[in-house]
C-alpha cells in the first residue's frame, strides 16, 4: 500500500519541483517556489483586512496615509522584474506597537509608533525598501517552502489536479502558519541582510541616503533597550548583527560619496513638517 502510493506520487512530486524552481531577479538565488505569483497575491489580499483591524485600522488622516504611500511607491520601479506590476499598498497601521512587516504579494506596512520615533524620511524609506526587499526575494515563499516541505509539493500536485487552485494554495499556506500569521514569520540573518540589501539598493535608486537604515536599525535597537521589546524584533530579530553588517556595508567604497552625493537625500525638514508635525494633531492610538 505504502510502496505504491510512493510510485504514484514520486513522479508528481519531480514534477511539480522542476517546474517551481526559479532564478529570483532580486537576489539572483534559485528558489523553489511553491506559490506563484497570482497565490501569492491572493494570500496577501485575503490577509489584509484582518491584519489592519488587528493593528488598530489604519491612521485617521489620508495626507499622512498617502505619504507613506508615496515614499513606498518611490521605490516600487526600482524593483526587478515584473515586480513592479505587482499590486502594491502601503499601509499606516495605526498602532502604539514598533512594527513593519509585509505580505507576499506587495502589501507592505508600518505603524504609527515606529514612524514616531524616526527622524527622516529616509529613514521610512529604509525601514520600507527593507519589506519591499522580503516581498521581492520572496522570503515568505522560502519559508513556506522550508517549513512545510514535501507538503507544499503535494499540495502543488493537488492545485495541478484539482479545481480550486488559489483557494487549496491560501488554505494550505494559511495552514501552514496558523497562529502566528503570515506576516510573523521569523526570518533568518541571511533573509534579514538580503532584504536590507535590497531594500539599501531601491532606497538609493529613489534618491534616498542609505545611511537613513543604518539610523532607524539604531532608533529601534534602543527602543529595544529599555525594557519593553518592540514587537518589530520578535519579527525581525538581531538587530546588532544587521546594524554591523549595515556599517560595513556602508564602509564599502562604492559608498564613499553618500553624505555628499547631491542625488540622495537624508530629507528630516520634509519629514517633520509633512508627517510628525501632522501625527502630533492626531489622538492617539488606542492599543
Ligand atoms: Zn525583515
Amino acid at each position: 500500500m505504502r510502496i505504491r502510493l510512493l510510485l504514484t506520487t514520486l513522479p508528481l512530486l519531480l514534477i511539480a519541483f522542476n517546474t517551481g524552481c526559479v532564478k529570483n531577479a532580486a537576489t539572483g538565488r534559485s528558489q523553489f517556489n511553491a506559490l506563484s505569483t497570482e497565490k501569492e497575491i491572493a494570500i496577501g489580499t485575503q490577509a489584509m483586512p484582518e491584519l489592519i483591524a488587528g493593528y488598530g485600522g489604519v491612521v485617521p488622516d489620508q495626507a499622512l496615509r498617502d505619504y507613506v504611500t508615496r515614499i513606498g511607491m518611490s521605490m516600487v520601479p526600482f524593483t526587478e522584474a515584473d515586480y513592479p506590476k505587482l499590486p502594491w499598498e502601503f499601509t499606516f497601521l495605526n498602532s502604539g506597537v514598533i512594527n513593519a512587516f509585509a505580505l507576499p504579494g506587495g502589501k507592505v506596512f508600518v505603524s504609527r509608533a515606529l514612524v514616531e520615533r524616526m527622524t527622516s524620511e529616509a529613514q521610512l524609506a529604509g525601514v520600507l525598501g527593507h519589506e519591499i526587499g522580503h516581498v521581492t526575494a520572496q522570503h515568505v515563499d522560502d519559508r513556506l517552502t522550508r517549513q512545510t516541505g514535501l507538503q507544499i509539493g503535494a499540495a502543488v500536485i493537488g492545485a495541478v489536479a484539482g479545481q480550486s487552485e488559489v483557494t487549496g494554495a491560501v488554505e494550505l499556506a494559511n495552514l501552514a502558519v496558523t497562529g502566528a500569521g503570515v506576516y510573523a514569520l521569523k526570518f533568518d540573518r541571511n533573509q534579514e541582510s538580503e532584504s536590507d540589501s535590497l531594500g539599501i539598493r531601491y532606497m538609493m535608486k529613489a534618491g534616498y541616503n542609505p545611511r537613513g537604515m543604518l539610523q532607524v536599525m539604531e532608533i529601534l535597537n534602543a527602543a529595544g533597550g529599555g525594557g519593553g521589546q518592540p514587537e518589530w524584533m520578535s519579527t525581525h530579530p538581531l538587530p546588532e548583527t544587521r546594524i554591523k553588517r549595515i556599517a560595513k556595508r556602508l564602509n564599502r567604497k562604492r559608498y564613499a560619496n553618500i553624505d555628499t552625493d547631491p542625488a540622495l537625500g537624508i530629507y528630516e525638514n520634509r519629514f517633520q513638517s509633512q508627517c510628525l508635525n501632522r501625527l502630533k494633531r492626531l489622538p492617539p492610538p488606542a492599543k
